[in-house]
This record gives structure tokens, sequence and C-alpha cells, in this order.
């Protein structure tokens, strides 16, 4: 489905960015990702990708860090060639109540989530531009439509994803690209674990599904997204979320 195509993940070592990666790699298109200091699981992922028969450039790259993200990009198109597919995915949190959240708090994740999206997106864009195709998915939170206590600047940063999704993809579409974002519910990855098994289970437990999603079937998304069946899906943003927001 994705023969001869490359495809740049951010946050591509584990969770749903690994997932997504593997998916990508499983319908034939090359890789090229990004981590930050996780470099065992990278290693492994990497190894994942080459097992699949596909390509894979991966490097150590802070997303938050514009010119190091632009560096990274240019190493990817140098290593595997222009990039196709773009899943904008890497991203962390910060918990703590709005009174005690501090300058630096909202800068990094804010920078790391809305910032490096931006300008990610843009470093694949021109080339994107010139060969009139390309798709841009976005991986934005359904913590961005319905809040939660404690992560201001993530729910900020995440609703923010989603308006410059639909922005750009006005300017993108009748050039020939694709810009989507997906908003996942709460799925089971590193970034949910590292709550208190009592939080998860009392989340679960209030879900109209039951459980949390699995990085696959965000992953499953992001190939109908990228694949040949999206091709109408425009600014839109998917949120498989167990039923934690329905709309
Ligand atoms: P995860 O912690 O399992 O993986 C995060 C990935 O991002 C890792 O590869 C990590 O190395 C990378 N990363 C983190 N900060 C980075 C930075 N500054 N520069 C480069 N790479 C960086 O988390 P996940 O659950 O797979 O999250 C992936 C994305 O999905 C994030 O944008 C997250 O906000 C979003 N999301 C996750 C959930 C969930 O419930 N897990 C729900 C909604 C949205």
């Amino acid at each position: 489905m994705l023969r001869g195509q490359i495809a740049l993940v951010t946050g591509g070592s584990r969770g749903i960015g690994r997932a997504t990666a593997l998916a990508f790699a499983g319908e034939g298109a090359d890789i090229g990702f990004c981590h930050i200091d996780d470099a065992a699981t990278a290693a492994a992922t990497e190894a994942a990708i080459r097992a699949l028969g596909r390509r894979v450039f991966a490097a150590r790259v802070d997303v938050a860090d514009i010119a190091a993200g632009r560096s990274f990009a240019a190493a990817v198109e140098a290593a595997l060639g222009p990039v196709d597919i773009l899943f904008n995915n890497a991203g962390a949190n910060i918990r703590k109540p709005f009174e005690d959240m501090t300058e630096a708090d909202f800068d990094g994740v804010v920078d790391v989530h809305l910032k490096g999206m931006f300008f990610m997106a843009q470093n694949v864009y021109r080339g994107m531009l010139v060969r009139g195709r390309g798709c841009i998915i976005n991986v934005a939170s359904q913590l961005g439509i319905k809040g939660g206590p404690n992560i201001a600047p993530y729910c900020a940063a995440k609703a923010g994803i989603a308006g410059f999704t639909r922005a750009l993809a006005w300017e993108a579409a009748p050039r020939g690209i694709r810009v989507n974002a997906i908003a996942p519910g709460p799925i089971d990855t590193d970034l949910v674990r590292r709550n208190s098994p009592e939080w998860q289970e009392a989340f679960k437990a209030r879900l109209p599904a039951g459980r949390f999603g699995t990085a696959e079937e965000i992953a499953a998304t992001a190939l109908l997204l990228a694949g040949p069946h999206g091709g109408y899906y425009v600014g839109a943003t998917l949120s498989p979320n167990g039923g934690d927001v329905m709309h």
C-alpha cells in the first residue's frame, strides 16, 4: 500500500510512533525516525523495521530544537529520499496544578508539541509542494478536545495542533498535500503507564470501551490516513478514543 514511499516519524522509538513506523514499514515504506534519550528502544525498533525488509534511518533529536529538527529532516531525505509521509508524533507531558505551572513548564510542553510539529511539517512541506503530493499527520489528543485537570499546557498545545492542522489543510489540499490529525484517547504506552495503577483503573472504569487503546489501533488510523483509502480526509481530526469523547 505504501511501497516506494518514505515516511518520517517523530518519536518513533516506542509507543504510538513505533507501532506506526512498523505499520508503515509493513506496507512497504522506508522509515526515518527520531527519539529522545531512548537509544536501546530505538535500536530495537530499527532492527524490527529492517526485519520487515525496509530501510531505516534513526537519530536522537529533540524536536523542540527547531534547527536540530530541520537538520534531521534533511538527513532523512539524504539517507532515504524525499519524504512522502510525515507522522508528527513526538511528545511528552508535565502534570501540575495550573497555579504551579512555570514558564519553563509551559515552554517545555508547547515547544515539543505545537512548535515542534509546526516546524517539522514545514521541513517536509516545501519538498512536497515541489512534487505536488504528500501526507502530513499530526498527533493531537482527545485531551485537546475535552480538557483535563493538571495538564493545561498539554491541552492547549493539543488543541493548537488540531487548529494548525485545519489551517495548513486549507493551504495544502489544493496543492496535492493532505494534512490531518489523530486525537487518540488513552493508549497503553509509557505516557499513560507513568500514572498510578489506581488512576489507570479509575479511568478505565469510566470509559465506555472499558479499556485503554493499543498503539496498534492508532497506527491503523494513521495507515488509513496515509494510504489510498484516506484520500478524502482533509483537515480532519480522527479520534479513536474508546468513547472518552463522542462528537
Ligand atoms: P511514549 O512516551 O510511549 O513515546 C514518546 C515518543 O516520543 C518516544 O519515542 C520519545 O523518545 C519521543 N519523544 C519525546 N519527547 C521528544 C522530543 N522532545 N524530541 C523527540 N522525540 C521525543 O508516548 P506515546 O503515548 O506513544 O505518545 C506519542 C504521541 O501521542 C504524543 O504526541 C502524545 O502526546 C500523543 N498521545 C498519546 C496518548 C496516550 O494515551 N498514550 C493519547 C493522546 C495523544
